[in-house]
């Protein structure tokens, strides 16, 4: 007991000395507050005490700054400097003056004030003019004026670092364009012989097809600078900027010759010249320009250039003639091989499960282009890192694919039951139609889930590529196109909006077969198709309403066939459409199950 009684005991004077400490530094604390306090108040006089104490002479010295309202003054008695402020300087040094008359003992210093803090007014009060040249500056930058090399939107690439082995299938293009690489990195050789050097090659494609990569690999493989501009930025705001962007552009070339110059979208200075008025006439001249520039370096300058477009029956005719851009190379979509090629390209640097097979992608994804493709892997790895797959599984592959195609899968969608009963019998149409055409590519998958802008969708299996289509098989289309209005007449005796795509790509197909296949037996084999309605007078008065009896005779004929079809198999229709407001999604298994009984 008593060893505890002590042991409280030390305990509780331990409590009482921390709590004198700390008292003790509480009150040092507030009295060095107090105390500074302090020490500021007698530091500061008032205004009016100042005036008397100037009046009674007992100050030695009054400093004012200018531009401040603080004074600092000495007083004869006293070391310290203290301070007053006064609202307003220039009253305040008015009595100072008048009292230096009676008073001519008083210092009276005028201070300018710190270097530092007039910099800072100064630029404070300078800042709207500052910024207003920098905008300036900028804007003269952007439009390349003001600049010695450097044009704007240009691109240079000392070493492009790219190379043939990067760009996978297009052989046959690549054996075309190697031939360039030699003039590059020899031009001797071939001027000896008394060969002419190209100067200009058109690349023709759609984007992504690898246009730029390719005229990249031929800088890389030649080992020659790089120098790049997209036509629409030739074309960008203050007119006449286009044409001394063409001559900078140029005239750089010429100095870091042998390079390669390449134009992208060469369709936006390069279309036709037709009119002189406006816009129209601001392109003509960066076209002309762009046409004196090709004419004008020697072929011994051994400056190629390269441009690119998708639409060449745009360009002006001027930019295909000799010397100028002479040689086409077109640049197609990869084909099935070409796809596969692509893709073990972009596989290198990933993880892939051991049931992926490279060439059943390249099966699922026809009509893509290389850019596509290499979307499509990356999207596929986002995906797998999504899903935590320890590599890239073919279960994400096809996601990816759903997802570039029709778009991103929209759960959280709300989607009434009415929508959902007429989306289901629309797919339903298309699918069961599809079936019953020979033509047609088989239904991988029908589903009702929205995606993108779609309420569903229905996929087909497309694992062959086709240059040519018959008329057969257009006919087809037409009427699997139609499949999903026609099913909404037929099941709900109504029809909606959700048909307006499929209209609108089936009235294109029905034009083209009219006016650019000729594969109408009335008009025969003319092509129709023109700029401007009148150009059609030539074949008489009455050729456009023609035109027009010959593609709604297309499209009525295939949406009367695909009624057709759904009647006659109204309760597959049902069945189909049925399933899908169960399950959502069908599979092609189970799509075709429902034709087996
Ligand atoms: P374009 O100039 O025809 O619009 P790009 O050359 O810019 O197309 O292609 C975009 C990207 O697509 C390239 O950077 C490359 O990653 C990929 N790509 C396209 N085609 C190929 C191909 N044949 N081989 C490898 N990659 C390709
Ligand atoms: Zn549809």
């Amino acid at each position: 007991m008593a060893n505890q009684n002590s042991k409280d005991k030390k305990k509780n004077k331990k409590l009482v000395l921390y709590l004198i400490a700390v008292l003790i530094l509480i009150a040092a604390i507030v009295g060095l507050i107090i105390f500074q306090g302090q020490k500021e108040k007698e530091k500061e006089v008032t205004y009016d005490q100042l005036y008397q104490d100037i009046i009674d002479k007992k100050v030695e010295k009054i400093e004012m700054t200018i531009g401040s309202s603080t004074v600092t003054i000495k007083y004869k008695d006293s070391d310290d400097e203290k301070t007053t402020n006064v609202n307003s300087l220039q009253p305040f040094a008015e009595f100072v003056n008048s009292q230096l008359e009676n008073n001519p003992e008083l210092k009276v210093d005028y201070k300018t004030p710190n270097k530092f803090m007039t910099f800072l007014e100064n630029l404070f009060s300078f800042l709207p003019t500052i910024l207003l040249v920098v905008l300036i500056i900028m804007i003269f930058k952007m439009q390349g004026i003001g600049e010695k090399s450097k044009v704007y939107g240009e691109n240079e690439e000392n070493n492009t670092g790219v190379k043939f082995k990067d760009v996978a299938g297009l052989d046959e293009e690549k054996n075309e364009l190697v031939e360039i690489v030699e003039f590059l990195k020899n031009p001797k050789k071939f001027q000896n012989m008394g060969a002419k050097i190209p100067k200009g090659i058109l690349l023709y494609g759609k984007p992504g097809t690898g246009k730029t990569l390719i005229a990249k690999a031929i800088a890389g493989e030649a080992n020659v600078p790089f120098i790049s501009m997209s036509g629409s930025e030739f074309i960008e705001m203050f007119a006449g900027l286009g044409a001394s962007r063409v001559r900078k552009l140029f005239e750089k070339a010429k100095k870091i010759a042998p390079c390669i110059v390449f134009i992208d979208e060469i369709d936006a200075i390069g279309s036709r010249r037709t009119s002189n008025s406006g816009a129209e006439s601001e392109n003509n001249q960066t076209l002309n320009q762009l046409l004196v520039e090709m004419d004008g370096f020697e072929s011994n300058e051994t400056i190629i250039v390269l441009a690119a477009t998708n639409r060449p029956e745009m360009l002006d005719k001027a930019l295909l003639r000799p010397g100028r851009f002479d040689r086409q190379v077109t640049i197609p979509a990869p084909d099935l091989v070409g796809r596969e090629e692509i893709l073990k390209l972009y596989v290198k640097n990933k993880k892939l499960a051991s049931d992926v097979d490279l060439k059943e992608i390249a099966g699922d994804t026809a009509g893509f282009t290389g850019a596509e493709l290499s979307n499509l892997l990356n999207e596929a790895a986002i995906l797998a890192t999504r899903n935590q797959h320890k590599v890239i599984e073919k279960s994400d592959i096809e996601a990816a694919i759903k997802k570039i195609t029709v778009g991103l899968e929209k759960h959280n969608r709300v989607v009434s039951e009415k929508d959902k009963k007429l989306t289901a019998y629309h797919e339903a149409g298309h699918a069961v139609v599809s079936k019953f055409l020979e033509t047609q590519d088989n239904v991988k998958e029908v589903s009702i889930i929205p995606r993108g802008l779609a309420g569903g969708y229905t996929m087909y299996k497309t694992n062959e590529d086709k240059y040519y289509i018959s008329k057969t098989e257009l006919e087809e289309k037409l009427v699997a196109l139609l499949g999903g209005r026609a099913a909404e007449k037929i099941a709900l005796n109504d029809i909606s909006t959700g048909a307006s795509n499929d209209i609108e790509v089936a009235t294109g197909i029905a034009r083209d077969m009219i006016t650019v296949y000729g594969m109408s037996s009335s008009l025969g084999p003319i092509s129709l198709k023109v700029d401007e309605p009148y150009e059609l007078q030539i074949f008489g008065e009455n050729i456009t309403d023609e035109v027009g009896v010959q593609v709604k005779q297309l499209v009525d004929e295939a949406y009367i066939k695909a009624q057709k079809l759904l009647l006659d198999h109204i309760e597959i229709l049902h069945n189909v459409a049925q399933c899908l407001l169960e399950k959502e999604t069908i599979s092609e298994q189970e799509f075709n199950e429902f034709f087996e009984k």
